[in-house]
């Protein structure tokens, strides 16, 4: 199969209002191409050096994605350029942020992570965390980013079960905080790889980042 049958058969099962994320993380321009000449528009990176290499290479259309666990010394590196940051996990980081894009003259917008799987390994925030970084009063000095809303991920399991209720957990998560806190630009949901995606869209994703699915295994 070719990138651009994959991407149009993935696209064809996507409801309307759900980002299609291509995560191109390891693959060379020339099949990044490929994508864009499909109409892909949107990629998903999660090295900071790499993405912007890409950035460099490729047509200024595109909509660079950081995926990745951000380290608050590298933001500099994108803040010219990147169009969301989907890991954001700390307070601290969210600082660098706003600093690099107030210097770049920029608004960034985050989602901020949260922790749903099972695994020790995965970064993101608990619910109490979450609640606490969105209280606190520095967030509001940050006039330079902008919280579109949150990403998680699943455990990596096949448990169909297992999968759903974190993602439902995610999805109830979101809805709380949509309805305590007035955040008008809160109304992303990112979750979904490749081999879950379709069940994060039952779950009320709003954003899938699908990598292998487009561009083959890693
Ligand atoms: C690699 C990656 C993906 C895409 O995974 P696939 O299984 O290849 O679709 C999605 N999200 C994150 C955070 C990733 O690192």
């Amino acid at each position: 199969m070719s990138i651009q049958s994959n991407l149009n058969t993935i696209k064809a099962t996507l409801p309307e209002n759900v980002t299609l994320v291509a995560v191109s993380k390891t693959k060379p321009v020339s099949d990044l191409m490929q994508a864009y000449e499909a109409g892909q528009r949107v990629f998903g990176e999660n090295k900071i050096q790499e993405m912007a290499d890409k950035w460099e290479e490729m047509p200024k259309d595109i909509q660079w994605h950081m995926i990745g666990h951000v380290q608050s010394n590298k933001v500099k590196f994108m803040a010219p350029f990147v169009s969301l940051i989907h890991g954001v996990d700390s307070l601290k980081l969210l600082q660098e942020i706003n600093k690099q894009a107030l210097k770049n003259n920029r608004i960034i917008d985050c989602l901020l992570q949260i922790y749903i799987a099972e695994e020790e390994t995965k970064f993101g925030l608990d619910e109490n965390e979450l609640n606490e970084l969105l209280s606190s009063s520095e967030l509001k000095e940050f006039k330079n980013i902008r919280i579109l809303g949150l990403m998680g991920m699943a455990t990596f399991t096949e448990n169909q079960n297992q999968i759903q209720k974190e993602f439902a957990h995610l999805k109830s998560i979101f809805d709380s905080i949509k309805k305590k806190n007035k955040l008008e630009s809160f109304s992303t949901i990112s979750m979904g790889m490749s081999g879950d995606y379709q069940l994060a869209i039952e779950c009320g994703s709003t954003m899938v980042r699908i990598g292998s699915s487009i561009f083959g295994g890693r």
